[in-house]
């Protein structure tokens, strides 16, 4: 799809949430999650929370995000700053400063962003799933070229989630839809989105392969899945420096080629993989058959 569809009409808020509540899942159970239907006679503020056709666990929206983190404990904390030039940036700062050093000056980082929704070919009003919204910088950009499509945004920061939704409110991003849950294990039903975008947390997972084999599942077979994360380097005394950094800051940078090999055959065909820097790598995979 181009990304110079913004004449289209953005879907409304309403339409956006009727769509992803569908395809969500209860992250204890894998239940049907619906909103709460309202009890007579109990006044009721907000948003309805939402809740499980079979375990009964109630779901609340927190500010406009719906929180479905497990109820027997929040996920692992993740490293959310990376160091940069003396300070610290989050990911999509350290993505954007990355793609401004002299080696990568003719780099536009809108254009990055449009090969992966390109790598992604999303049809027209299809629903697409953000795995890592951070401050929810990229949504914006990517949501708005997609103003018909229910954009579901997932990260497991509450704290980022808070500013992503107010900043994606003020720039009218109404088909965004922003749910707090475990990035490991995410809460999606089988085959239920396309178009998968993967924004720069692979490397805080504890077993990127693994994570991908299980994400396998939420796409039909064709479904394709795009995205971008810190990769480990080809030259050796960087990797040595990765090491170094990814045992401080418990980064685990990823060996793409190693990726690949472990993904073939098992869910994944045509992992396709492009190093960005000697840090960061993007890449594109398309959903196969599973081996029956
Ligand atoms: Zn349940």
């Amino acid at each position: 799809m181009l990304p110079a569809m913004f004449s289209a009409e953005t879907l409304s808020e309403e339409a956006a949430r009727h769509e992803v509540l569908l395809r969500l899942c209860c992250p204890m159970c894998g239940g049907m999650i619906v909103p709460a239907i309202p009890r007579p006679g109990v006044p009721q503020s907000g948003d309805p929370p939402a809740t499980c056709l079979d375990c009964e666990a109630v779901y609340p929206w927190v500010r406009g995000i719906l929180d479905l983190t497990r109820k027997d404990g929040p996920p692992a904390p993740r490293p959310n700053q990376y160091p940069f030039g003396g300070g610290v940036l989050d990911f999509h700062g350290f993505f954007a400063a990355s793609l401004k050093t002299r080696a990568y000056d003719d780099h536009d980082l809108d254009d990055e962003l449009f090969t992966l929704l390109g790598w992604m070919d999303i049809h027209p009003g299809a629903p697409v799933v953000q795995i890592g919204v951070g401050l929810g910088e990229a949504t914006q950009i990517l949501a708005s070229a997609c103003p018909e499509s229910p954009w579901l945004g997932l990260d497991d920061d509450m704290a980022s989630l808070r500013s992503a939704r107010v900043a994606l409110t003020r720039a009218g991003c109404s088909n965004v839809v922003l749910v707090c849950c475990d990035l490991e294990r995410v809460p999606l039903k089988s085959g239920t989105f396309g178009s998968v975008l993967h924004f720069g947390v692979l490397h805080t997972l504890s077993d990127a392969a693994d994570h991908l084999r299980r994400l396998a599942g939420i796409l039909p077979v064709g479904g394709c899945l795009a995205g971008v994360t810190l990769a480990r380097s080809n030259l050796p005394h960087l990797a040595a420096q990765q090491d170094v950094l990814g045992a401080k800051g418990g980064i685990r940078w990823v060996g793409m080629e190693h990726l690949a090999r472990r993904l073939m055959g098992r869910g994944w065909s045509s992992l396709r993989h492009e190093q960005l820097s000697n840090w960061m790598a993007r890449f594109v995979a398309v959903r196969a058959p599973l081996p029956s």
